[in-house]
């Protein structure tokens, strides 16, 4: 992790307002914003990046906890200050260790537990279907079932806090009832429910819709399929990975314009080979992938994604670019949102906030270009402009 260095004040741009502000801080929280008659030229200020569906990134993921760091500092870089290192479908004994392996990273070091609110369980009480399932193994995609998620839990040493499955699995609503008055966030992934499986799950407490639009058949029924229900829900959120490659710009435009801007979650997704040079790498299954120029990661030889190779503030970046979101909201959607579905204190640049500060100027097409990343008042990417 970087070496954290204390230098309380900041002026920039407000990313909602574009006035300038001076920022200030201390002890982790903001403690004064006033605003100012000029900035420091083409700085802007917004809350730091909050991914919470994250595999890996920069060739490393979490089944070592030597890794968990690595991959923090990689996504600093992007301006993610906090991430939630997701585990997908594996045996018990596969998701317990790279679980095992999280929380003794984090136990290990206080700085790279403040970068995790908690982990993301994804599967294994998801569809077995081909498609909805995506690229989960088949044999290891099972019915929820209270004493083996507790199983994961203990092995995370409690740091579970998102749980993705398939409602219309059985017993999933009392799953979901359960996990909620557990103070989970459940969402409704890799799912091939009927409206009335949506419906009924969140009822039962989902609140979110992951990655919506992907982990879904390839062709489906026209009005009676998992989407409608999960677009027209109004208890749920939705992710979205606005990478680029897994939504068409129209699909993203119309299902984030169906979930209206605050209920919007950008995630990157991102797998192990995520930012990585172009080149054929070794795959999480045993086969190899390929990452292209473009960002693309897929199944060597096919044209078939394999995981996101974006982090996430280029996903904030092709939202506006596309003409999904605006820059100010995409940012909220990759920030406050998240933060206010994990029960967080809301990352606001207001007094009393935490300091988690994201610190820009607008790069080449649109990107944005990360100057400093602060997290809990430590700058552990970049510099602050002066
Ligand atoms: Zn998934």
């Amino acid at each position: 992790m970087a070496k954290p260095q204390r230098m309380p004040v900041l002026l920039a741009s407000h990313y909602r307002s574009g006035t300038p502000v001076q920022v200030a801080w201390e002890g982790g929280r903001i403690t004064d914003v006033r605003s100012r008659t000029a900035a420091v030229p083409g700085a802007w200020i917004a809350p730091a990046l909050l991914d919470i569906q994250v595999n890996g990134y920069a060739g490393f993921d979490f089944s070592r906890p030597e890794d968990v760091g690595r991959v923090a500092a990689a996504l600093a870089a992007h301006g993610v200050a906090r991430f939630c290192p997701t585990v997908i479908t594996g045996t018990a004994a596969a998701m317990q260790g790279v679980l095992a392996a999280i929380h003794g990273a984090l136990t290990a070091d206080p700085a790279l537990e403040a970068a995790v609110p908690g982990v993301h369980v994804e599967g294994p009480y998801i569809s077995e279907l081909d498609g909805p399932r995506g690229a989960h193994p088949r044999a290891q995609v099972r019915d929820p079932e209270w004493a083996h998620f507790e199983g994961l839990r203990r092995a995370s040493g409690g740091r579970v806090r998102i749980v993705t499955l398939a409602p219309e699995r059985p017993g999933a609503l009392a799953f979901i009832a359960r996990a909620s008055a557990a103070g989970l966030l459940v969402c409704i992934g890799h799912s091939a429910a009927d409206a009335d499986a949506v419906h009924a799950a969140v009822a039962a407490g989902a609140r979110l819709s992951t990655h919506l639009g992907n982990g879904l058949a390839a062709t489906i029924d026209r009005h009676h399929n998992p989407l409608w229900p999960q677009l027209a829900a109004p208890g749920l959120s939705a992710s979205f990975i606005a990478d680029g490659h897994h939504l068409p710009a129209d699909a993203l435009t119309a299902m984030m314009a169906a979930k209206g801007p605050t209920r919007c979650v950008l995630v990157s997704d991102a797998v192990r080979q995520a930012g990585l040079p172009p080149g054929r790498y070794p795959g999480v299954g045993g086969g190899d992938v390929d990452v292209l120029a473009s960002g693309r990661i897929q199944l060597a030889g096919t044209p078939y994604l394999a995981g996101s190779g974006a982090h996430l503030a280029h996903c904030v970046a092709h939202a506006a670019r596309v003409g999904a979101a605006c820059l100010s909201d995409a940012l909220d959607m990759a920030a406050l949102h998240p933060a206010r579905l994990l029960g967080l204190p809301p990352p606001l640049l207001a007094p009393g906030a935490p300091a988690d500060l994201l610190v820009y100027r607008s790069g080449a097409a649109g990107e944005l270009e990360v100057l400093a990343t602060v997290r809990g008042g430590d700058v552990i990417f970049g510099e602050l402009p002066v």
